[in-house]
């Protein structure tokens, strides 16, 4: 007999959303999590009276059909958080680009963003403009494929399982094999290294890709992303951790602190169950199903202890890119200093010096004006990290130098935000290795896709592992990174398990 139908390893945003669903159907669903709170990186701190996000700080994915529209829908709270008490609000600009000479923002309305590309960038207008309707078009084609029927169901992710998605990704896919870079596809450009680092910072930004390394589809649904709605939760990341929490206890599901799973137990080539340890204690528990919302690292080096199938994780891990390490520095400001002009996200290059590469990108998140929760009056939180490659981040012992990283932080912040250091109440940084410690990834915190053709991860890693009634949620998998991708990931885990219930 099993203790429950499932249990998840990992209360991130992809365990949490499988296990609340599961509840809310009926099952009885146990979330095992090593950290005193749930929420992994979509998770937020308070102190000396503000709320800092430790990671995700820009959502999206609350726009008619999308992913927390149709979650919240299910759990019937979609009016009370999106209309009766305004919890989720569309932000503008969703995001701000900045560049040596230009700074653009990227409005919902294409026409209020194309009067922006009109004043910063007047002699490739024509083309940009045209660029983005294309874009646009491949983005709403695919994006109508997906929401035909119900958009999370299994079969709508599949090409040979829809016939109009394989012929669209099939002919470009062929088309891209011959040129690559899709900005060349555009035409000639009048500045074409400004064009590229506009494109390429929004790539970075939503899912760390660039124009070179991402298929048409793939950046098409990247660029789109703003259109469909940038949204600003009040109370910050955790109240939605929050909201799918409530609704696993509402529906009688459990959770459990403190509790780290060391093994998924295996009865032939199925699991069946997790051992558990709780401070000194280890418990086996039973189940019929497993979620993991755990690295494929940490099930390749210590969950699974059959040799055969872990080397079948091992294989699975190598396809995954390398994973970037992220620091960030968490403020607590004077909102005075906060430029007029300055939007809620934006992202730049730390040293205008440097060419262009992924460890010399800004991400800048402030709190929103409206949420009164997340700072004492008259004050703002920032969130501000950059990403290095592992060989960068290990070579730095970040105990002794996070005062001088943080400083140095503060410094780059000062080209977007003059004066900033005269106006911070408080300052605290987390590092890669915190990163680390708070997650259990070892290889990297953010891991994308190296799969090149599939749009949207297609041709990605899918939720089902070689292990039998072990699935894989989180963003490391289909559709990858980002909370609102990584939900989807846990709606199509908990599909799998309903078709057999
Ligand atoms: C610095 C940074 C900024 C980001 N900014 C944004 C943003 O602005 N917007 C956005 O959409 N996305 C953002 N992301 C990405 C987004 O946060 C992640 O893609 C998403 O939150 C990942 O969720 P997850 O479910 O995969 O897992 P995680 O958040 O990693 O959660 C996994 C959970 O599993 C637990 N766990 C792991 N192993 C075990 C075990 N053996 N036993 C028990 N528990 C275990 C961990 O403690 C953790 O709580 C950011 C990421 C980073 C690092």
């Amino acid at each position: 007999m099993s203790d429950y139908d499932v249990i998840v390893i990992g209360s991130g945003i992809g365990g949490l959303t499988s296990a609340s669903l599961l509840s809310k159907r009926g099952l009885k669903v146990l979330i095992v999590e090593q950290n005193s709170t749930a929420g992994g990186l979509c998770n937020s701190f308070s102190k000396n009276g503000y709320t800092f996000d430790i990671a995700a700080s820009i959502f999206w994915g609350f726009g008619h059909g999308e992913v927390f529209h149709w979650l919240f829908s299910e759990f019937n709270i979609l009016n009370d958080l999106l209309e009766r008490e305004s919890v989720i609000r569309k932000i503008e600009p969703g995001l701000q680009v900045i560049l040596p000479n230009h700074r653009i923002n990227i409005y919902s309305e294409r026409n209020r963003f194309y009067e922006e590309l009109k004043r910063e960038f007047p002699s490739d207008m024509e083309n940009l403009i045209k660029f983005y309707q294309e874009s646009d078009k491949i983005e709403d084609e695919i994006y109508y494929l997906l929401n035909k029927d119900h958009f999370y169901s299994v079969k709508n992710h599949y090409p040979h399982e829809n016939k109009r998605l394989k012929k669209l990704y099939t002919a470009i896919s062929i088309f891209l094999k011959r040129k690559k870079d899709i900005l060349q596809i555009a035409g000639r450009w009048v500045n074409p290294l400004e064009i590229k680092y506009f494109i390429d910072l929004q790539l970075t930004y939503f899912m760390h890709k660039k124009t070179s390394d991402a298929s048409l589809p793939l950046l098409s649904i990247i660029l789109g992303i703003p259109k469909r709605g940038i949204y600003g939760i009040k109370g910050g990341a955790r109240v939605l951790t929050g909201i799918l929490e409530k609704q696993l206890i509402k529906h009688g599901g459990k959770i459990t602190y403190n509790s780290t799973a060391e093994e998924i137990i295996l009865k032939g080539s199925k699991a069946c169950g997790v051992k558990v340890r709780q401070g000194n204690s280890v418990s086996e528990l039973k189940a019929d199903w497993i979620i993991s919302n755990t690295a494929f690292s940490n099930i390749e080096s210590s969950l699974i202890k059959k040799k055969r199938k872990k080397n079948q994780f091992l294989k699975i891990n190598k396809k995954i890119e390398n994973g970037l390490m992220p620091f960030s520095v968490l403020l607590g400001v004077d909102e005075k200093v906060i430029p007029e002009l300055m939007g809620e996200h934006a992202i730049m290059l730390r040293d205008y010096e440097l060419p262009f590469s992924d460890s010399n990108i800004l991400f800048i998140s402030v709190s929103p004006g409206w949420d009164e929760t997340r700072a004492p009056h008259g004050k703002r939180c920032i969130t501000a990290t950059y990403f290095l490659f592992p060989d960068e981040a290990g070579k730095i012992n970040w105990e002794i130098e996070r005062e001088n990283k943080t400083k140095e932080m503060i410094d780059h912040l000062e080209q977007l935000i003059p004066f900033i250091s005269e106006f911070i109440d408080c300052a605290y940084s987390i590092t890669p290795d915190d990163y680390q410690r708070s997650t259990m990834r070892r290889e990297g915190i953010l891991r994308g896709f190296s799969n090149l053709s599939g749009p949207y991860g297609f041709n990605s890693l899918s939720f089902k592992t070689p292990v039998r009634k072990l699935l894989k949620v989180g963003d490391e998998v289909f559709p990858g990174l980002g909370v609102a991708h990584t939900a989807k990931s846990g709606i199509r885990a908990a599909e799998e398990i309903l078709k057999r219930y």
